[in-house]
């Protein structure tokens, strides 16, 4: 497979979507923060099957993490995602920079109600405007068809096509499955802050999914004992519980009683590593 062209300014990509869109094809697009692994590997690859060009873009952007997260030592290996990249035949690689997206002057920031104060929103309260602001700008500078999420990040796939539905941007949001590891974990850029310990204890997050999906499965619909569960089995492997919450899919509002098509949502600590999971009931 042949190298993407590698694009750093707003300007060139513009120019390089405008000659694809005039030539009439279709665009599909992939926004990473990069440290690339088969969860993105997996959009990537539905975009390139499903569009004439697809575009991903690198950006590990400022807005979207507190003080104190992880900004600094988020990890990064640009030579091997390009590799990556390259071999699933993607056309056009964007890794603007912070000036790019942030010129001296930005003042402007998009917000999406209720379900961004949900979950992640409770622990991360600024985290989402990050998101959906750079999810705006990215769309507005690629002008996809077609944009692939990932339900590793179920909420925010939520809030992105709620600010698309509600501010009628002309892009289809394609929501793809969780990849997860060959013993279950959940497959995360951040999977490499894990010592090798945390790193087996972290796999208690699938292990508390599949528990509470059987005991589902058995006839359990209530949600407490659901929870306490999860939580029982995640505290044996001393995780830290941030949220165990069991919500509707839509609004992500909790339930009295648990009903097929609902999801249990995690983000639990090991160590200073936080990690999110999610399953359907
Ligand atoms: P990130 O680089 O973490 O911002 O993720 C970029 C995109 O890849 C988001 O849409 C994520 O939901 C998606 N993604 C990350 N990990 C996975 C995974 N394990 N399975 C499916 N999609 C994923």
């Amino acid at each position: 497979m042949s190298k993407p062209r590698v694009i750093e300014h707003i300007h060139e990509i513009r120019q390089a979507v405008a000659d694809v869109r005039a030539s009439g094809k279709t665009i599909g697009f992939v926004p990473t923060m990069g440290f690339l692994h088969k969860g993105h590997l997996s959009l990537v690859r539905k975009s390139v099957t499903d569009n004439d060009i697809t575009v991903v873009s690198i950006y590990v952007n400022p807005a979207q993490f507190a003080p104190g997260e992880d900004l600094s030592n988020y990890p990064r290996d640009l030579s091997n995602d390009l590799r990556l990249l390259a071999e699933e035949g993607i056309d056009y690689l964007f890794i603007p920079n912070n000036t790019e997206m942030y010129p001296d002057g930005f003042n402007s920031s998009v917000s999406v109600g209720n379900i961004t104060e949900r979950l992640c929103g409770e622990s991360r309260p600024d985290h989402f405007r990050g998101v959906t602001t750079i999810v705006l700008k990215l769309l507005n500078i690629v002008q996809p068809e077609n944009l692939y999420l990932g339900e590793k990040d179920f909420q925010q796939y939520l809030v992105i096509n709620t600010m698309v539905t509600d501010f009628n941007l002309p892009v289809e949001v394609v929501s793809c499955p969780l990849v997860r590891e060959s013993d279950g974990l959940a497959m995360s850029s951040r999977n490499k802050y894990l010592s090798a310990d945390e790193r087996k204890r972290a796999l208690s997050l699938y292990q508390a999914l599949k528990i509470v999906k059987s005991a589902f499965g058995q006839g359990e619909t209530n949600p407490e004992v659901l929870r306490l569960l999860a939580r029982q089995h995640i505290l044996t492997f001393r995780g830290e519980p941030d949220y165990i919450e069991i919500a509707d899919e839509d609004k992500l509002q909790p339930v009295q009683t648990v009903t097929s098509g609902n999801r249990l949502f995690l983000a639990v600590r090991f160590g200073n590593t936080r990690l999110i999971d999610n399953i359907r009931l």
